[in-house]
């Protein structure tokens, strides 16, 4: 494998993905394929929408496509707002509303959370998934403003920092994507070449 679509228009999660992935791996945009930043997701799990997003540009260009969904998943929320984290606050996906929609729910409840991505792989050979989670706690107000999403709210497992004080190399180190790539990567090791 040498080219991969990378399903998704989220130049955060690009900007990560293309620092973790191989170098060799060339990846195209949606765009570059004729396709819309914004894929059809409408699963009701993580797993569900990558797979689906992926179909639907494999489905479409024949080439390996990668795609990722991501939520962060609040225990004392039953683990919302999970698959609905992008549209927490309503269909603009707007970061600020949806974490302050988090805030103001979160009140005077406990606040362990997890970020978990599943990354979804499909190509000639098959449909493959990819899992990764990191533990942590939500914070009573956004910190830094680095990062993207609701990384000013999340303080990683063992630190004091959000993702959003920490500077990108510390969050890639330890990241639900990192974690999520690392086993795409190693599945991918004598594939790229
Ligand atoms: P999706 O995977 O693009 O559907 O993202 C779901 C939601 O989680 C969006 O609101 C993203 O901004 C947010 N999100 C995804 N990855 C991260 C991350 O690494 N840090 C913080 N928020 C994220």
């Amino acid at each position: 494998m040498r080219k991969a679509v990378l399903c998704t228009g989220n130049k955060g999660k690009v900007a990560e993905l293309r620092a973790l992935l191989p170098e060799k791996l060339e990846l195209i945009d949606l765009d570059a394929v004729g396709l819309p930043a914004d894929l059809p997701e409408t699963g009701d799990t993580l797993e569900a929408n990558a797979l689906q997003k992926a179909r639907y540009a494999h489905e479409r260009c024949d080439l390996p496509c990668i795609a990722d969904d991501t939520g962060l998943e609040v225990d004392a929320l039953n683990g919302a707002p999970g698959v609905f984290s992008a549209r927490y606050a309503g269909a603009a996906r707007d970061p600020q509303a949806n974490m302050g929609r988090l805030l103001t729910e979160l009140a005077g409840k406990g606040r362990t959370a997890r970020f978990r991505t599943v990354i979804a792989l499909i190509d000639d050979t098959g449909e493959q998934t990819f899992e990764g989670s990191v533990s942590g706690t939500i914070t009573e107000l956004p910190r830094g403003d680095g990062g993207f999403g609701y990384d000013p709210v999340f303080v990683p497992e063992g630190g004091k920092l959000t993702f959003a004080e920490m500077d990108k190399e510390a969050k890639n180190a330890i990241s639900h994507r990192r974690r999520a790539v690392d086993k795409l990567v190693a599945y991918l090791s004598d594939r790229v070449r």
